[in-house]
């Protein structure tokens, strides 16, 4: 993608179409949207998606975005989500006008329900979960009715109450619409709306042992709070119809769904219940492990919040299902970082350099921060005569064209001087051990008088002055393209080496200052941030991406079949 491409004022995706024309018909004065996490676990880049769109809808055409939690579901819903969501949210750069919970419309949604029964649309249902199945018919079949169908509006008052003051036994009797049993779309053939689950919930406790399914919570949930545009994927479309059907049968405000495609990516997963398989089985080190897909995952990988939106925003939203190349986000991480990231020397692989004329004991040397950004500032960097290089920058036998060290060639030290390789020291078993190198007075960066013009520029650290540290280098999670369509079970299809530690790096003393959420470019080496892990008797930094766009599927890690 190109400069000159990105910045241009992309056109309006459907949605903001949608919007645009309700607002120019007068349809609403202001539109509110909001973003509807169910708390059973960590959000990832495609809630990030529906975080973007909701909350730019309305931050580009006004109105408002409330955070609901959408917690119906007794048994998987757990505080440490929601403070991990909304944490998220923040973090991405949002703020919601409401924080609200389906949970507080319980008392509500069972008075609705009362409303439809003494309409004579609602009716209990002593049939078990498989009868009910069983009598649902298939998309070419009509269903058949259940034979409570025609219980009397006092007779189904009074079970619903029963129901509610905990007389039955869990699945003993469901609360159903009073639909058509041979309607074409299946999930209008008397959809459950309430079943008997005698659970404790994290917000209501144990006053409650029926609660409402999705289809009756989440539009009466919108229309509470008077959602004028509620935006869900693709799975729903099915569901709009009976979403339609609730609200008019209520006669309550008459909020509108709109479904748009969920983001995938490739080279992993990003359903919740595989993510938390994924953490219960251990095969990351928890919701937050840097090759998560998680925002707090991706956060601690040193994803910017920044790139992430560019990402959302560019890439856009689709009508129909697909997969988004994970190399076009590492796009927008990059160029985000590219900008953002001081620059630092750090040496993987050591050799060490001893520069034989140099008789200082340490000399301080300016070095550019960010060549990128004018107000990075500069930093001083030490030098003494013994300097650590990287082990592959040098080569005994070099062919033509080879522009870094080598027996008799000059390189210049990035920042620093021009040094030449008088002589390779090397042990019993011919290992190099030291380069014996001596170097130029007058070819100090910036005052360079030496004349001399060399193509090579190589990376370096002090010896005496070097702090160690842990590095950890990722790779993609999954060693396929979508892990979820292939055969048998996505685990089958794990990246062995998706990790990859080094024990002990050597980098400039100022590394000691870094700080969380900091991100650096180690120069050549790719772009890191601090790790939580840290400690002061240890750093530990990952990789958050390299520089360049070098990732190529390996033949060898294929999936086994
Ligand atoms: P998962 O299948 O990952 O558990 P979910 O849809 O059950 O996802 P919710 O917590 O119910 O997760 O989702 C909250 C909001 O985020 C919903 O509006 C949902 O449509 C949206 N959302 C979830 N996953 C994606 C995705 N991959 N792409 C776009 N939007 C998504
Ligand atoms: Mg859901």
């Amino acid at each position: 993608m190109s400069e000159d491409v990105k910045h241009e004022e992309r056109s309006l995706n459907f949605l903001e179409e949608i919007v645009e024309n309700d607002l120019s018909a007068g349809r609403y004065k202001s539109i509110v949207t909001r973003f509807p996490p169910e708390p059973n676990g960590y959000l990832h880049i495609g809630h990030a998606t529906s975080i973007c769109l909701n909350f730019g809808l309305t931050k580009r055409f006004g109105g408002y975005t409330n955070l609901r939690f959408d917690d119906t579901n007794p048994v998987t819903e757990e505080t440490e989500y929601v403070e991990s969501i909304k944490g998220d949210v923040r973090w991405l750069g949002f703020e919601w006008k409401n924080e609200l919970y389906a949970s507080d419309y319980f008392g509500k949604l069972y008075e609705f329900a009362l409303v439809l029964i003494k309409a004579g649309l609602a009716y209990v249902d002593d049939s078990s979960s498989e009868e009910i199945a069983a009598m649902k018919g298939t998309p070419t079949e009509p269903g058949r009715n259940s034979s409570f169908r025609d219980r009397s509006i006092e007779e189904n008052i009074g079970l619903f109450e029963r129901m509610k003051a905990g007389e039955f036994g869990d699945g003993s009797r469901t609360l159903r619409a009073k639909i058509d049993m041979a309607h074409t779309n299946m999930l209008m053939r008397d959809p459950i709306l309430y079943r008997i689950k005698h659970a404790h919930h994290h917000r209501t406790g144990d006053q409650w042992c029926i609660y409402p399914m999705y289809d009756f919570a989440h539009g009466q949930s919108d229309s509470i709070e008077e959602v004028t545009h509620s935006i869900c994927t693709l799975e729903f479309v099915p569901h709009r119809e009976l979403y339609d059907w609730l609200i008019s049968k209520l006669g309550i405000y008459p909020s509108h769904q709109y479904e748009f495609a969920r983001r995938n990516l490739t080279y992993t997963v990003m359903s919740k219940r595989k993510l938390l398989q994924l953490v219960t089985e251990k095969h990351v080190t928890g919701w937050d492990d840097p090759r998560m897909p998680t925002i707090s995952g991706m956060r601690r990988r040193g994803y910017t919040a920044a790139a992430i939106r560019e990402f959302c925003d560019r890439v856009g939203i689709a009508k129909r299902d697909n997969i988004v190349d994970v190399g076009l986000l590492e796009f927008f991480v990059r160029e985000d970082l590219n900008k953002k990231a001081q620059r630092r020397m750090v040496v993987f692989d050591p050799v060490k350099v001893v520069i034989t004329n140099y008789t200082a004991a340490e000399e301080f040397l300016s070095s550019e921060n960010n060549p990128e950004d004018p107000a990075g500032g500069e930093r001083q960097l030490p030098l003494s005569a013994e300097i650590y290089i990287e082990r592959e920058d040098f080569m005994e036998n070099p062919p033509k064209k080879y522009f870094r060290l080598a027996p008799g060639q000059m390189v210049r030290l990035k920042s620093a001087y021009i040094i030449r390789c008088d002589e390779v020291i090397k042990d019993a078993d011919g290992n190099v051990t030291e380069l014996h190198c001596s170097y130029l007075p007058e070819s100090k960066s910036g005052s360079d008088t030496s004349g001399i013009n060399v193509k090579g520029t190589l990376h370096w650290v002090s010896v005496k002055h070097a702090v160690t540290a842990e590095i950890r280098l990722y790779d993609r999670l999954f060693k396929v393209e979508d892990p979820s369509s292939e055969e048998g079970d996505f685990k089958d299809y794990i990246n062995p080496a998706s990790l990859e530690v080094l024990k002990s790096v050597y980098m400039e003393p100022d590394m000691k200052h870094a700080s969380f959420d900091q991100p650096f470019q180690f120069i050549r080496k790719g772009y890191f941030t601090l790790d939580r892990d840290s400690s002061t008797s240890g750093l530990v930094f990952n990789r958050t991406v390299g520089l360049k766009d070098g990732w190529k599927p390996d033949a060898k890690a294929q999936p086994k079949k």
